[in-house]
């Protein structure tokens, strides 16, 4: 079958769209209900549409087209782009629609926010993924460097945007700017989860929790990188097993913070605290808080 025909593109959109669920179903530990559910019983699928964008709405998912120069690139194959708009029918259909006329609201923020970090944390569920993120960076996700030169060059656009060091204060009023610092918390908190658990496992050197990486020499450096990289080569699947763990903890914690938010009135520093307190995992909660903190998310 053509992967352009218009057949394969509805059956690639409608297969994406039940991975998404089927991980968040997980992550709220009950079924998601469609929030037009009074009015439509299913989700309607427009796979092409003259449009160079992607829309969730009223009980349809459509998407467009971009133009690359010259080349079509159906949004339909693009799974960054439909597991976003199914973040919206999640929160959405856990939250209930806001009744709020201010453009300013948090809940706009924060529904980009969270859309980008379903995004994210499904791409997570691909093995080939998770492989491809750990091979081309050896297993070192905290030594940034490693991370920013594999993001750069990914294909994907969640990962691209969620290795940002942006803080509230460095933000504009436009709420896909405002949404980067949480996505930004939310990415920095599972790969601080991941290198403590390859620490505790001795996969990884302790001091590098503590250090201020901007301030390592070039031989600590090495040094870290290399401990990291030959655990890395003869024990990957622990790292993998390793990246798992923080991915769901963090994806937990994000889907349980849902039950305790009101769309209406919410603060962008209510939904981190929700996020921290819905947290299982000891670890996870402090580096997420931590996180929020140095976003200014949390003040
Ligand atoms: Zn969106």
């Amino acid at each position: 079958m053509d992967p352009k025909s218009r057949a394969y593109l509805g059956v690639h959109v409608y297969a994406c769209v039940r991975f998404v669920l089927d991980i968040w179903h997980s992550y709220l530990g009950r079924r998601i209900r469609w929030f037009f559910d009074p009015a439509f019983r299913r989700l309607e699928i427009i796979p092409l549409v003259d449009w160079d964008n992607a829309h969730a709405g009223y009980g349809y998912l459509e998407l467009g087209a971009s133009d690359v120069g010259g080349v079509l690139r159906p949004y339909a194959l693009n799974f960054d782009t439909i597991a976003h708009e199914v973040g919206h029918f999640i929160s959405l259909s856990e939250l209930g629609i806001p009744m709020i006329t201010s453009r300013e609201a948090d809940f706009f923020p924060f529904s980009e926010a969270f859309s980008d970090c379903v995004s994210l944390i499904s791409l997570l569920h691909f093995d080939s993924a998770v492989d491809r993120l750990l091979r081309r960076t050896q297993g070192n996700l905290l030594l940034s460097n490693e991370l920013n030169r594999f993001a750069e060059t990914s294909p994907e656009t969640q990962i691209r945007l969620a290795t940002n060091f942006r803080r509230m204060s460095e933000t504009t009023r436009e709420p896909h700017d405002r949404s980067l610092p949480f996505l930004g918390a939310i990415f920095d908190s599972i790969v601080d989860v991941y290198h403590r658990q390859l620490v505790r496992e001795g996969f990884a050197d302790p001091r590098l929790l503590d250090v201020d990486l901007r301030e390592l020499t070039l031989d600590q450096f090495d040094e870290f990188r290399g401990l990291t990289e030959r655990s890395f080569r003869d024990r990957s699947l622990y790292f993998k097993l390793a990246l798992e763990t923080a991915r769901d903890q963090v994806g937990g914690a994000l889907a349980g913070s849902l039950r305790s938010l009101d769309p209406n009135t919410m603060t962008l520093d209510q939904v981190a605290r929700a996020v921290v307190a819905a947290t299982v995992d000891g670890v996870a909660a402090e580096r997420l808080e931590a996180n929020f903190v140095w976003r200014e998310i949390i003040r």
